[in-house]
């Protein structure tokens, strides 16, 4: 066990609910009767708390972007936390969602981060994502990955104290994760904060500027959640999409009582504690999530959640059929999501390429003489009525916020991009072979 303040994240549990119910999530979506949404003070007193904290802050839920002041709560962290490492936004339209992770999954020198599953929300406040999160852990869970049984206290498997206590103390999640600030209280551990919302226990710590350096020696409070969760023994883990929960035959008596979805849809399977066998790693060895082919496989390479949603389409020199508004509903903004200015002429293929890519809402996208892209949404549109169409145009985003590209681009990687991806991908790789090595050398 460490200390929260030798961990690279505390969290903020700021909601549990999630557009998903994998199997064995470690917020128990899915065996809650209702979600929670955590109110804007105990945000505060959160991200107050954590000031004078290193590491990164993580924002995460279930999908933490389905909480409804989503924007308040980013855009008070944004303030209270200054980032110091730049970040990453998206200058260029990406036709791979996997190049856009890559850039976003290097942790060192982030103070704020997003664990987000690229739901609705995500597109939606996509700009102050990218301007607020250096860090982001994105899991579309569109491709298999294994989430390992929870809810199987270590009594029911027989599991002596002597045993237990070496376990325990080696617990992995807590090794390499995190602590956590739920709306009742901070947590040593992100499971048991969880725990803790879905049993109606007694709460957590005072969120006040010291929770945070306890050390192990003081988690006797809370470590009675430890009792209830089998993440630091050997037993199986489960295709998350398969939404089915592994659990204890006493667990089910307590979770037939809450009586959520994944119970009464009968989601969960009992785990027969005669054939566990702590020697039987081979059989049991939880399935490394983080670092091997599932840490590739977080993200798709279909762009479907991030590409734009809608394109709206205008033509300012002649007419076509091919135009989906008009040149004054342009200038008033009249449209909700992408629009592609073409000069003189409409390239349909660049609009199908376009509906391939990701780009950043908040973007001024310069196609030089082809056009224009950008996005009723952005930021720099905030408090902006109508616009005028001429050469100034761009001069309402901010410089950092300008792009411009050749169309050809649009789809496709340029040569740096592909070099870059290369080396971001060799980096993490190496660092999450470093990160295993050093779990098992413990
Ligand atoms: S995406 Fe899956 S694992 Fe993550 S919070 Fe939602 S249900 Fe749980
Ligand atoms: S055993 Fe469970 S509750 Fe205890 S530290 Fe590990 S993950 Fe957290």
């Amino acid at each position: 066990m460490r200390s929260p303040q030798k961990m690279k994240i505390i969290q903020i549990d700021i909601t549990n609910a999630c557009t998903f119910n994998c199997s064995n999530c470690t917020r128990f979506c899915g065996q809650h009767k209702a979600p929670f949404f955590m109110d804007f003070e105990t945000f505060k007193k959160a991200v107050d708390s954590l000031k004078d904290f290193k590491g990164i802050v993580g924002i995460i839920g279930g999908e933490p972007t389905l909480h409804p002041e989503f924007d308040k709560f980013i855009k008070y962290l944004a303030e209270h936390r200054p980032e110091y490492r730049k970040k990453t936004s998206i200058k260029y339209p990406v036709n791979s969602l996997k190049a856009y992770f890559e850039k976003l999954k290097y942790m060192n020198g982030a103070r704020c981060g997003l664990f987000s599953s690229f739901g609705e929300g995500y597109y939606k406040h996509f700009e102050l994502i990218q301007d607020t999160f250096p860090y982001q852990s994105l899991n579309d869970h569109s491709n298999i990955n294994t989430h390992q049984g929870i809810l199987i206290p270590r009594k029911e498997i027989g599991i002596n104290d002597e045993e237990w206590l070496k376990k325990r103390d080696k617990c992995w999640i807590q090794n390499l994760w995190s602590a956590t600030i739920t709306p009742k209280g901070a947590f040593y551990c992100e499971i048991a904060g969880s725990m803790d919302m879905l049993f109606n226990g007694e709460g957590g710590w005072e969120i006040d500027n010291n929770w945070w350096k306890k050390e192990p020696s003081e988690f006797n409070d809370q470590i009675h959640w430890c009792e209830n969760c089998a993440l630091a023994l050997d037993v199986p883990s489960i295709p998350a999409t398969e939404q089915t929960d592994l659990i204890s035959a006493e667990m089910e008596k307590r979770l037939l009582e809450i009586n959520g979805w994944k119970m009464r849809e009968k989601k969960y399977k009992i785990f027969d504690a005669k054939t566990y066998n702590s020697k039987d790693k081979h059989k049991y060895s939880p399935i490394w999530y983080l670092q091997e082919n599932g840490d590739n496989g977080r993200v798709s390479l279909i762009n479907a959640n991030l590409t734009p949603k809608h394109i709206d389409i205008v033509l300012l020199n002649g007419k076509s059929e091919h135009t989906t508004i008009s040149e004054e509903q342009l200038q008033n903004l009249d449209f909700k999501d992408f629009v592609i200015v073409f000069y003189n002429k409409i390239d349909l293929e660049l609009v199908e390429k376009m509906k391939k890519c990701v780009f950043n809402p908040g973007f001024f996208y310069d196609l030089g003489k082809v056009g224009v892209i950008f996005n009723s949404r952005a930021k720099a549109l905030e408090n902006v009525d109508n616009i005028k169409f001429d050469k100034n145009l761009k001069n309402l985003w901010p410089k950092q916020k300008y792009s411009k590209i050749s169309p050809k681009t649009i789809g496709k990687l340029n040569l740096s991009q592909k070099l870059n991806l290369h080396m971001i991908t060799l980096f993490n790789r190496i660092n999450g072979l470093c990160v295993k090595f050093m779990h098992n050398f413990n």
